[in-house]
């Protein structure tokens, strides 16, 4: 079974109808790699851009000028290298073309909010991630030692400079 809609497309990559079940039918990926690669659409055999993705339940995205100009735009560059694990924002966009309309994908103007990482607070002691300790998760070490010596540290910092300030 073929759906006639889809028919002429390249339907090993990413089309507006991968977006249908999305939130605003907008989906948020991170780039794994742009490549050129042979793609058969309408029977045709033709080079295309793709943009592969670190999340492999999507399929790549064929790249065309316009998507590509936005990117670089985002992003500031146009080296594929420096565009490996930045995050896009596909949406899709009517186009008017041939004299009909059809929905297609955009990558959006805007960066998105990248998920942060190695995120958890940092032992200003000795640099170290906070583990959680006591029954506290590692934020809540953080914000208790900052409140009582001034700084962020772990656990085993904080013992520390307990135990030198009994000496002392
Ligand atoms: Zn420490």
């Amino acid at each position: 079974m073929a759906n006639i809609m889809r028919m002429g497309q390249a339907p090993g990559y990413l089309g507006s109808w991968d977006l249908e079940d999305c939130p605003n039918r907008e989906i948020t990926l991170t780039i794994d790699s742009i490549v050129d690669e042979e793609v058969v659409a309408a029977g045709q055999k033709e080079i295309c851009t793709v943009c592969h993705w670190t999340d492999k339940a999507y399929k790549g995205m064929i790249l065309n000028i316009t998507n590509k100009k936005q990117l670089a735009k985002l992003y500031k560059t146009v080296d594929s290298e420096k565009l490996k694990g930045k995050a896009v924002t596909i949406g899709i966009e009517k186009v008017r073309a041939f004299g009909d309309v059809y929905d297609a994908l955009r990558i959006r103007p805007k960066v998105p909010v990248q998920p942060k990482q190695g995120s958890l607070p940092k032992c200003e002691s000795c640099g170290k991630a906070i583990p959680a300790a006591s029954g506290m998760t590692p934020e809540q070490v953080a914000a208790y030692t900052k409140k009582k010596y001034g700084k962020c540290l772990c656990g085993e910092c904080a013992t520390a400079l307990n135990n030198k300030g009994a000496q002392g």
